[in-house]
């Protein structure tokens, strides 16, 4: 059942694959899984002053790296941050294209509950390319009034620690107020502690296939 090797990280702007499922990935890796990470978008509408408009493409290169993901798995698209709504189609042809040239077994995409727009189309939209594969909404809290935990990654502390790493290099980020240390480790034990273990990552299952 645990036989997904290619695995896609769909992420609507960098950092949200590491915010929702970075002790996950970091664990996938080492297990020798091949994990694809796809963001959208660079947010350079968003970037406080005074930084350059491209630092969360470089940041997100060495966020990814953190976690143990290949250069080559990285793939970064340029959509505007908080328009992805108009740009459905060609998102999901992106989506596509991927899925035809390396047919990952397991998706991770954001939450259909989660209330930003470019999330909930990354969401919608992934769920429409990849039907025919197994598919599990990642958590972000912040972003969410409600989430029904139905899958769990039991995670070992070194985990957690690869996770918070891996957000540490958005130093652009830094202002946002889940981002720090307590939050995450906070967050893995709660997912811990409700299935018995130290930590954990908690996600839906949108579709679960057992070959
Ligand atoms: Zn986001």
């Amino acid at each position: 059942m645990n036989n997904f090797n290619t695995i896609f990280a769909l992420s609507p702007h960098t950092d949200d694959v590491e915010l929702g499922a970075g002790g996950t990935i970091a664990k996938w890796i080492e297990e020798g899984k091949e994990v694809f990470y796809v963001a959208f978008s660079i947010a350079e509408k968003s970037i406080p002053e005074g930084l350059p408009k491209n630092i969360l493409e470089k940041e997100c290169k060495q966020a990814t790296k953190a976690l143990g993901i290949s250069e080559n798995n990285l793939f970064i698209y340029k959509f505007p941050v908080r328009d992805f709504p108009k740009f459905r189609q060609e998102i999901l042809e992106i989506l596509i294209d991927l899925r035809d040239k390396l047919q990952p077994a397991l998706v991770l995409l954001p939450s259909l509950k989660d209330i930003h727009q470019d999330h909930h189309t990354i969401a919608e939209e992934g769920i429409r390319a990849f039907k025919y594969t197994s598919i599990l909404s990642y958590e972000l809290p912040w972003n969410l009034f409600n989430f029904e935990p139905s899958l769990f990654t039991t995670l070992q502390k070194r985990y957690i620690d690869k996770k918070v790493e891996a957000i540490k290099c958005y130093q652009s980020q830094k202002h946002r107020n889940y981002a720090s240390e307590e939050f995450f480790y906070g967050l893995a034990r709660i997912r811990g502690v409700q299935i018995n273990a130290q930590y954990a990552e908690a996600f839906e299952v949108i579709r679960w296939i057992i070959m």
